[in-house]
């Protein structure tokens, strides 16, 4: 059966179909679809209500999955795409982040490719940190030979990868870190100039404050050989920066991550130390944690009289942080170490989806002072209320059980059920599900092409755009053309300056308004936030550091840039002429 928006009764937008459709919905061995839209949501918030008899909480678990089934169909919350997928059937495995450690030996390095495949078949996206990995021409004892280096065994994960993604849920992505004190750093940071290699991974170097505060004096930072902990040599900090600011310039590749800043938020240093994060970057994890993420629909918050609808909002985060910390419960984890680690400090990440829609219906522009401050009132409030009923869980089921001796383990404070209860994740597809803009994300055009699900293609025209030009008396199809071919309205003189003001897209603002949206969100969540900045084609090399330095001092916890047009495949591209 092939489904469209008139079979069903869902408010859902052809993409949205079209995306479930794909890969969502349940099949039989045919390939023929078994379910519809509210199936899935059916099946989902059963199999997430039923941890409620599980725990023996006492909850009915028929009116909590109703109440979720409601919160999921109105698309005012869904969880990532794992859960969604996954939940009640066979593979079961519902969580969107993971991380392995990667140790330097080969049992090591072959057991973390052969977990990694695990993850990736059930939907997952797997990180790591190769900083353990003795350099390149390093000694090998038990050979007397010579070692190869983190890169080279970075290229077998990235082949394992590319080899099990047809028979995957989606495609595996991963995240590869290095720290900038490890000894080939050089070769890491240059290591995916060619497009054509590391494809399935992100890159990202992971900075110290000692290089940092390098960079600033213009001093020398101490490079370190893993495998015996001494150092080996100094480099030059502001050359290695530069080096990294010239290769993201180049093709958006390496990122950065602030680790001394992940480790100051580490909820349980006791456990372990933080080194990797997931493969979009909002996730810090320790080795063999893994963390369900699901998003806040944003858009559908606003009052008809055009105001933050708190009451509603305060009701949906309740909701949903029980929704996730049931998803633990539940889920069905790839390996034993994973399911004993994440048992144990029970991370979760509520975070938000259609920020710039929200703030279109407010009337607010994305780039203003006002924007930045309510972005961090909204995220203050769900953090605060997550956390709240995050208490409230552990008193009903218990504290995390890694809770002592973690930095919540204070005299006369309550327990909490998750050591982290909010990530702002990017929402790459969910938002498309939920018809609505990424993460926090600005427009990225009035009207695109967005490219998912490996080489689907989908036209967009922005929903709330063409409602006001019809509204406001502006609308011809011929207008909607030329903004087709423009991406933005910043230029075209037929439309009134506030409707042209309020649809800023993410290249009509600068980088530095990137990055304090990025930083206003970052104050109160949890983990970390997904952000891409975007930069112009023309922009500096010299750009793109300073808003590296910037993101630094305003307390971001990694920074991911893109210059248009620098990648020879994009994932967002704004439609082109015929
Ligand atoms: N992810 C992945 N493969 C993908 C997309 C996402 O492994 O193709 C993982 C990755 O860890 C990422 C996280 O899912 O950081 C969340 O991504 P996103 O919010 O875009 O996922 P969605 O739930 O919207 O599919």
């Amino acid at each position: 059966m092939k489904l469209t928006a008139d079979q069903n009764t869902l408010p859902l937008s052809k993409n949205a179909l079209t995306v479930l459709e794909r890969r969502y919905l349940k099949r039989n061995s045919e390939g023929k679809v078994l379910e519809t839209p509210a199936d899935m949501f059916r099946r989902v918030a059963e199999a997430i209500a039923a941890a409620e008899s599980r725990l023996g909480t006492g909850n009915d678990p028929q009116s909590l999955a109703a109440e979720f089934y409601q919160m999921m169909t109105s698309l005012e919350f869904l969880p990532n795409s794992p859960t969604l997928m996954n939940a009640g059937r066979e593979l079961g495995q519902l969580s969107a982040c993971f991380v392995l450690p990667v140790g330097d030996s080969m049992e090591s390095i072959f057991e973390a490719i052969k977990q990694t495949a695990l993850i990736h078949k059930s939907g997952g996206g797997t990180g790591f940190s190769f900083s353990r990995v003795r350099p390149a021409n390093d000694v090998v004892r038990s050979t007397s030979g010579v070692s190869s280096g983190p890169l080279s065994f970075m290229k077998v994960f990235d082949a394992a990868t590319e080899t099990i993604k047809q028979g995957g849920t989606r495609r595996g992505a991963n995240m590869g870190i290095l720290r900038v004190d490890h000894p080939d750093i050089m070769d890491f940071i240059m290591a995916k100039r060619d497009q054509t290699v590391l494809t399935n991974f992100n890159i990202s170097v992971g900075l110290t404050e000692a290089f940092m505060d390098a960079v600033e004096s213009g001093g020398e930072y101490d490079i370190v050989n893993p495998r015996t902990g001494e150092p080996v040599k100094k480099m030059p900090a502001r050359k290695v920066f530069e080096h990294i600011v010239d290769l993201a310039w180049t093709n958006g590749e390496p990122g950065i991550i602030f680790l001394d800043r992940l480790n100051r938020d580490n909820p349980t240093p006791h456990v372990g130390e933080i080194e990797a994060t997931n493969p979009c970057g909002e996730q810090p994890l320790l080795p063999y944690e893994s963390c369900n993420l699901g998003s806040i629909n944003l858009a559908r918050l606003v009052t008809p009289e055009g105001q933050v609808d708190w009451d509603r909002l305060k009701h949906i985060v309740a909701l949903a942080a029980r929704f996730l910390d049931n998803v633990i419960e539940v889920n069905n984890y790839p390996i034993p170490e994973i399911d004993q680690m994440t048992r144990a400090n029970r991370k979760v990440g509520l975070g938000v989806m259609g920020w710039a829609d929200m703030l279109i219906l407010l009337g607010i522009a994305y780039n203003s002072p006002e924007a930045a401050a309510l972005g961090e009132k909204i995220m203050k409030f769900i953090t605060e209320e997550a956390r709240s009923t995050s208490r409230q869980l552990a008193a009903e089921r218990g504290a995390f059980p890694n809770h002592k001796g973690s930095i919540f383990d204070k005299k006369g404070a309550k327990p909490l059920r998750n050591a982290t209860s909010t990530t702002i994740a990017p929402t790459g597809t969910i938002s498309i599900i939920a018809n609505t803009s990424s993460g926090i994300e600005p427009l990225f055009a009035v009207s695109y092409v967005r490219q998912v699900l490996d080489n689907d293609v989908l036209v967009e025209v922005h929903p709330l755009f063409e409602k006001l030009a019809k509204e406001r008396g502006f609308y011809s199809p011929e207008l909607m053309k030329v903004i087709a071919e423009h991406g933005t309205v910043k230029d075209i003189a037929e439309i009134p300056e506030d409707v042209r003001r309020l649809f800023v897209t993410a290249h009509d603002i600068t980088p530095e308004d990137h990055i304090r949206m990025q930083a206003a969100f970052q104050t109160h969540t949890d983990n970390a936030v997904s952000k891409t900045v975007n930069f112009c084609n023309t922009a500096s090399r010299e750009d793109v550091a300073t808003v590296y330095r910037l993101a630094y001092r305003e307390g971001c916890k990694g920074v991911t840039i893109y210059r248009d047009g620098s990648r020879d495949m994009q994932v967002l591209s704004v439609a082109k002429k015929e």
